[in-house]
């Protein structure tokens, strides 16, 4: 494993002298479209931290977005790819096949909800995965339509665009996006009423679908069970298995998109299990792979086996040193307990943050299952989005040595997705950063 020092530390002002050349060289060279949350570039990581080209250590609460969840260059992973790299780099699954491929398949079959036969096939991104979720689905029922909810992201490619809800940045002149995809209220418990519970919100969803969409004109509903980019909503008891028995009763594809929540991220295997509910498909991505890119559609046999054969592929699709690093990760997070592991994250950040909360009345709201954890920040006293205060608190931790990322429909929402090798002491002390800022910003 690379070896970095388990500590924060600031050598230089952030950004230093090396990752300010890094920057100038990046604006004359990287498309502007290109953006970067810190100012500084990397040069090592593992455990909880992340070393920057001045020799800056950062605590780690990002993950590269949810997706180093086994930690970076963990030491199984490390192995595996090693192992393969020297073996084969690719003969592409659909000209020679691999043992590796069928082995994430195997292991996703065993590891996603549900007691049926399944079937995957393996991806590069988590946008390209959901497009192939879509297709299957409309292979399988024989109809066009999707729905997808408020706040949903699902990608950048142009289905995914359509499929995500918010313009700026990710679909702003970019149109037209495609067809037959349709915009559902999503249960949204700090901001809806306060009788609106899991059902009744499933009702209001449902009814608005049959009226503007018609379930015979339906292949597929799409949702996160716990939502990423769009803000950390977690919908209230009973919406998401209310809206698979309406799916199942329709003839309608239930898709959950786990590429964030998946992979031990929420305390379970799959964020669908908080719930019981059983998706036909699953798409995992972001946490599968330890850092290399792999993304999976897994779920029902007679559903994925519906489409032609050729039908679903790529270039790249299941690559053999993702796969290597995929059965590296699941071997990671059963043998080391990781599903656990970010039970007892959630235990921290929530005992903490709830604490802030009660002192702190811009802390609207404190959310989030497992390493997935959110405030959601508003004007003193009101339910009014605060996105200045979220970015003011970010760039001072980044400034003090503290990896953390914004999201949410408004931009006033602090996620918090640490890699679930981290120390509690790092993980504390990333609080007390950010406890503190919150009190000196009042
Ligand atoms: C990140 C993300 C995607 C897109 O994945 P990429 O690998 O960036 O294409 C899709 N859905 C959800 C829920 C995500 O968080």
């Amino acid at each position: 494993m690379t070896s970095v020092e388990q500590s924060r530390h600031l050598a230089t002002a952030i950004p230093g002298p090396r990752s300010t050349e890094l920057m100038a060289r990046k604006v004359a060279t990287v498309s502007s479209g290109v953006a970067t949350t810190m100012p500084v570039f990397a040069a090592r990581a593992a455990g909880g931290i992340v070393e920057d080209v001045d020799g800056n250590r950062f605590i780690d609460l990002g993950s590269g977005i949810a997706v180093t969840t086994v930690g970076n260059s963990a030491p199984r992973v490390v192995a595996a790819v090693q192992a393969q790299v020297e073996a084969f780099t690719h003969t592409c699954f659909m000209v020679t096949p691999y043992e590796g491929y069928l082995e994430v398949a195997e292991h996703l079959a065993r590891l996603t909800p549900g007691d049926f036969e399944k079937r995957s096939a393996l991806f590069n991104s988590g946008s390209e995965a959901v497009e192939n979720a879509v297709k299957i689905a409309r292979k399988h029922t024989g109809k066009d339509a999707v729905v997808v909810f408020d706040h949903a992201y699902h990608g950048r490619t142009n289905l995914t665009m359509a499929m995500t809800a918010k313009n700026m940045p990710y679909k702003d002149g970019f149109g037209p996006f495609a067809g037959e995809v349709y915009r559902a209220p999503m249960s949204y418990p700090y901001r809806d009423a306060k009788d609106m519970d899991g059902e009744l919100a499933a009702r209001r969803a449902i009814s608005q679908v049959e009226a503007q969409v018609g379930a015979q004109n339906l292949a597929a509903v799409v949702i996160e069970p716990v939502q990423g980019e769009g803000g950390f909503i977690v919908p209230a008891d009973g919406f998401l298995s209310a809206l698979v028995e309406w799916c199942h009763a329709n003839d309608v594809v239930f898709i959950a998109d786990e590429v964030q929540s998946g992979f031990a991220r929420t305390g379970r295997m799959f964020a669908v299990e908080h719930e019981g509910v059983v998706p036909d498909l699953v798409v995992s991505a972001k946490g599968i792979a330890g850092g290399l890119p792999l993304a999976a559609v897994t779920g029902r046999a007679e559903i994925m086996d519906a489409v032609h054969p050729g039908g679903l592929g790529g270039t790249y699709g299941g690559n053999p040193l993702a796969c290597a690093a995929a059965i590296a990760v699941i071997e990671t997070i059963e043998q080391d307990g990781l599903v656990e592991r970010a039970q007892q994250v959630e235990r921290v950040f929530l005992d903490r943050l709830h604490r802030l909360q009660a002192d702190d009345d811009r802390v609207g709201d404190v959310r989030g299952r497992g390493a997935m954890i959110a405030v959601e920040l508003v004007r003193s006293g009101t339910d009014e989005p605060d996105p200045a205060l979220a970015k003011a608190v970010a760039a001072a931790a980044h400034a003090q040595g503290v990896i953390v990322l914004t999201c949410g429909t408004y931009g006033n929402v602090l996620r918090f997705l640490p890699p679930l090798s981290i120390s509690d002491d790092l993980l504390t002390e990333g609080l007390d950063v950010l406890v503190a800022i919150f009190g000196e910003s009042r």
